[in-house]
């Protein structure tokens, strides 16, 4: 297996998880661009935005309940926050595990 974030899921690579249950997991981005940057992941490999099926919607739902919940305990839900997911190479994309960033702690900037 060649994904860096199923080996997080798996726990062979080390990561600060905030979050897990069977479905899901949550955890501190190696590189923060923010003062909160978190990850939140589905457990099941999909590799990008693009190959979520309608079958999927449930798990997608609960990935946005997941990360509000994480900005909540954050303490960033009330000043703000960004949920972002890059798609494919021109969307910045470099894992290819379906992820949502939570990004909060400070101002941010324009997007793009
Ligand atoms: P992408 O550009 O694919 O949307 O974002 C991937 C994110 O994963 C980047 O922000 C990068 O810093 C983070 N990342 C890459 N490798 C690791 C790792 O091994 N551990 C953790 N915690 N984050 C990682």
């Amino acid at each position: 297996m060649d994904c860096i974030f199923c080996k997080i899921i798996e726990g062979s690579l080390p990561s600060r998880k905030v979050f897990e249950n069977e479905r899901i997991v949550a955890f501190h981005d190696i590189k923060p661009e923010a003062p909160v940057h978190i990850l939140v992941i589905p457990k099941k490999h999909i590799p990008t935005m693009n190959d979520v099926t309608d079958g999927d919607n449930e798990l997608i739902a609960e990935l946005f309940s997941v990360a509000r919940e994480i900005a909540k305990e954050q303490g960033i839900a009330e000043s703000g926050y960004r949920l972002v997911n890059n798609c494919n190479s021109e969307g910045g994309q470099i894992v290819y595990h379906l992820h949502l960033h939570i990004l909060g702690g400070k101002r941010l900037g324009p997007i793009a």
